[in-house]
């Protein structure tokens, strides 16, 4: 038997995190005074004012691309790629089998083919390899997202997909910031997407944006945008909140970036990180974790999660593998999915605010862990974890 001190909050305990989560975005000064302005200056209810504007020429500067369109989401930004890039119908796309459920979606919606490849072993990144073993005549595009805190192998993705006339799109909605071989993820593709959506890096509730340094795909986008009016608009206001945040991207994620390498040093056993320590920057909308229950005498992946919620951890179970949640007649594969369906399984993720907390977080983290290990069999007995 633990003391009463040491006992997991799903049995009793104190929770380590008694707050819980950091509030995202929640009240940021700088955001306040951007949006008191547009609210003061009237831009607030304009069509076409001057943040929308001022935003799109930020971000050509921030992340160094020629057009930027913003876009009402993250979803919508995917499907203009995928439209910039004229895939339609009888074209097939390639992507992982672990990916945002709304990019498999989007192919749809244009009429397409999803082509499922899987993903790496260690890192659970889309697998290039096989990506490049597997294209046929049919393939048009490929969507590569970052996730987790992984970065995809874009550049030897490119120098492969240049030469057969693909179009890559690269999903860094997860990673706004992250450099990547010398240059900022989203804008290693031919066209690069990001999501301004409300637990997102960069936030305005909603919102997205489309990077691109080929101007017939800009101009492609911005034709079926363009309907008399904007069909997918992002407003002035969105515009006033987001700009500010810009100038504390690079900062802020060097700050999670750091909790996140005290985190690797000190990882619990039966967890393991998405994201390696290399050459490239990554950036945290959600820190990846692959749980191994073995470590914890069985306990499942999601009663584990629930046991860390209760401490007051922002932690959840993964995507669903997208060949498991999709009929078998909507899409293709290029072979046996069995690390996407690993991905599945074992996949935890960890919600950014957390890495920004004042306080030693990780710490904590590794204490909540080892509390619920001891007490593992309990947990799974008492049935705690199927109440939350
Ligand atoms: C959040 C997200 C999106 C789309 O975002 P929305 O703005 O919510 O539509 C796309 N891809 C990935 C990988 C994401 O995490």
């Amino acid at each position: 038997m633990t003391d009463s001190f040491d006992r997991p909050a799903i049995l009793g305990g104190e929770p380590l995190f008694p707050q819980g989560s950091p509030d995202w975005p929640g009240a940021w000064d700088e955001v306040a005074r951007s949006v008191q302005r547009s609210l003061s200056d009237g831009s607030w209810g304009k069509y076409c004012g001057p943040n929308h504007e001022r935003l799109e020429s930020r971000l050509c500067e921030f992340f160094q691309v020629e057009h930027v369109i913003l876009c009402a989401s993250g979803t919508a930004a995917v499907e203009l790629a995928l439209r910039g890039a004229k895939v339609g119908s009888g074209d097939q796309v390639l992507l992982a089998g672990y990916d945002f459920k709304a990019n498999f979606q989007n192919i749809l919606t244009v009429g397409a083919t999803p082509i499922l490849s899987d993903v790496q072993t260690a890192d659970c990144q889309l697998d290039v390899s096989q990506i490049m073993a597997g294209a046929s005549d049919k393939s048009r595009a490929v969507i590569a997202s970052h996730l987790h805190g992984g970065l995809v192998d874009l550049p030897r993705l490119m120098a492969w997909a240049e030469s057969r006339g693909l179009t890559v799109i690269e999903d860094a909605c997860q990673c706004p910031g992250a450099m990547l071989a010398g240059r900022r993820a989203g804008t290693i593709g031919d066209v690069g997407v990001l999501s301004f959506g409300g637990s997102k890096l960069l936030s305005a509730g909603r919102g997205g944006a489309v990077l691109t340094n080929r101007p017939e795909i800009a101009q492609r986008i911005r034709l079926h945008t363009q309907r008399g009016n904007e069909a997918y608009p992002l407003s002035e206001l969105q515009a006033a909140a987001l700009l500010p945040q810009l100038d504390c991207l690079d900062d802020f994620n060097q700050q999670r970036l750091h909790t996140v390498n005290e985190l690797r040093d000190q990882l619990p056993r039966g967890l393991s990180l998405l994201a390696s320590k290399n050459d490239d920057t990554p950036a945290f909308y959600k820190v990846g974790l692959l749980y191994d229950p073995a470590e914890f005498s069985g306990l499942s992946r999601d009663a584990f999660s629930n046991a860390l919620r209760a401490e007051g951890i922002a932690i959840d179970a993964g995507f669903r593998a997208l060949h498991l949640i999709h009929s078998r007649r909507r899409f293709e594969t290029l072979g046996p999915l069995p690390h996407s369906e690993r991905a599945d399984t074992e996949m935890l993720v960890l919600h950014h605010p957390v890495l920004r907390a004042s306080g030693d977080f990780t710490t904590r983290f590794v204490a909540a862990v080892e509390r619920i290990r001891l007490t593992a069999s309990e947990i799974h007995s008492s049935g705690a974890s199927r109440r939350c």
